[in-house]
C-alpha cells in the first residue's frame, strides 16, 4: 500500500497500519514543502516524523522530534544571538546534519531520505514526494512567508489570504515515487492538512492524471467543520474549499474512489453522491493506538472489498 503523508495526522494513522500490513509491504509518500533550511541544515518536519515513528523515536505527545531529545545545542546558540525560527533537539539536529551532509555530498533527497531509513533500521519505504524543491507559501495582510514562519514563527495568527506551493510546476513527482506507483494500486491519502500537507504531492504535474487509475481512499482530517488540529480549516477557507470532509472529497474528487469520515461527522453521506465518491464511517479520532489499528483494518478491509 503506497500511504501519502504530512506530519501528524497521518502518522497517527501509519501508527496502526504498521500493526497490519507487514512495514516492509508500506511505502510513505511524504510531503516535502515544509521543508526549510535552519542553521546550515535541511529539516524535512514530515519526513523526520515519519522517520521517527518507524524507528521508535517519535515524541508522540506533539508528532514531532524525537522523545526525551535535549535542547543544548537550540540554548547555546540562542545565548550567541541566533534565534532559530524552531525550537530543535539535538538528536532531531543530527538527523538534519546527516541528511545535509549527504545533499551535500551530491545524493538526492531520496537517495538521503533512503540512508537514513537504513541507519535507524526502517523497513518501510519512506519517498520524499519529489527532489526538487517545493515551498508551500502563505499570503498574509503581513506579506507572504513559508508555512514554518506563518506556523511556527508567528502561531498561525496571519490573517490567511492565500496559498501557493512555490516551484510545484517545475518539480517532478521523482522516481522512486514513479515506480512505486506504477507497482502499486491502492492509494490512501492519510488524515493530513489537505492544503499543505496533501496539496502539495497530488498537485505535482501529473500526479492526479496517475491517481485516476488507481484506488484511491482518502480519511477526512476534518471533522464537522473543524479540523482535528492545526491550521486545515483556515488554508482551506482561503482556497475557497468548504471546511468539511464534503470540501477534502471535493478537492480530491478527481481520482478518490472513497472518503472515511467520522462516526461522528453530522455531515449527510448523500452529499458524496455528486462527487461520484463512496464514504464509510468509523472512529478517526487517534487518540490512542488502538483507535488507529482499528481504522487500519477497517481501512484494509475497504481496499480488499475494492477487488
Ligand atoms: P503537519 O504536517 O504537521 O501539518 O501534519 P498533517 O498535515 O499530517 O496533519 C495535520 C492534519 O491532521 C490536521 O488537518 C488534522 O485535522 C489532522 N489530524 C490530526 N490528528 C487527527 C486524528 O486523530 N484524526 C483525523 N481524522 N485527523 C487528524
Amino acid at each position: 500500500m503506497i500511504i501519502f503523508s504530512g506530519g501528524t495526522g497521518t502518522p497517527k494513522l501509519l501508527n496502526g497500519l504498521r500493526e497490519v500490513i507487514p512495514e516492509e509491504e508500506i511505502t510513505v509518500v511524504v510531503n516535502t514543502a515544509e521543508d526549510i533550511w535552519v542553521s546550515g541544515n535541511l529539516i524535512t518536519p514530515d519526513i523526520d516524523t515519519v522517520l521517527y515513528l518507524f524507528s521508535g523515536r517519535i515524541d508522540s505527545s506533539r508528532w514531532w522530534g524525537v522523545k526525551g531529545d535535549t535542547y543544548r545545542t537550540h540554548e547555546a546558540m540562542k545565548a550567541l544571538g541566533h534565534n532559530e525560527v524552531m525550537m530543535l533537539g539535538d538528536q532531531d539536529r543530527a538527523t538534519h546534519i546527516m541528511r545535509s551532509d549527504y545533499l551535500r555530498s551530491g545524493m538526492t533527497l531520496t537517495e538521503a531520505t533512503t540512508q537514513l531509513c537504513s541507519s535507524f533500521g526502517v523497513k518501510a519505504t519512506v519517498l520524499p514526494m519529489s527532489d526538487d524543491p517545493v515551498s508551500s507559501i502563505v499570503s498574509t495582510p503581513e506579506g507572504k512567508m513559508h508555512f514554518q514562519d506563518f506556523w511556527v514563527g508567528k502561531h498561525g495568527e496571519p490573517e490567511v489570504l492565500d496559498v501557493c506551493q512555490e516551484g510545484i510546476e517545475t518539480a517532478s513527482i521523482s522516481p522512486a515515487v514513479m515506480d512505486a506507483l506504477e507497482d502499486e494500486d491502492e492509494v490512501l491519502i492519510g488524515p493530513s492538512n489537505p492544503i499543505t500537507s496533501i496539496g502539495p504531492v497530488i498537485e505535482l504535474p501529473g500526479m492526479r492524471n496517475i491517481l485516476k487509475n488507481k484506488k484511491v481512499i482518502a480519511v477526512s482530517p476534518i471533522i464537522g467543520n473543524e479540523p482535528v488540529s492545526g491550521p486545515a480549516g483556515k488554508l482551506m477557507a482561503a482556497r475557497g474549499i468548504e471546511v468539511s470532509s464534503y470540501g477534502v472529497a471535493s478537492y480530491y474528487s478527481d481520482f478518490l474512489d472513497l472518503i472515511v469520515i467520522d462516526k461522528r461527522d453530522r455531515i449527510d453521506d448523500n452529499m458524496f453522491i455528486k462527487l461520484g465518491c463512496h464514504v464509510s464511517r468509523a472512529d478517526t479520532l487517534m487518540k490512542s493506538a488502538n483507535i488507529s489499528t482499528n481504522l487500519s483494518i477497517f481501512i484494509k478491509q475497504i481496499f480488499r472489498d475494492m477487488k
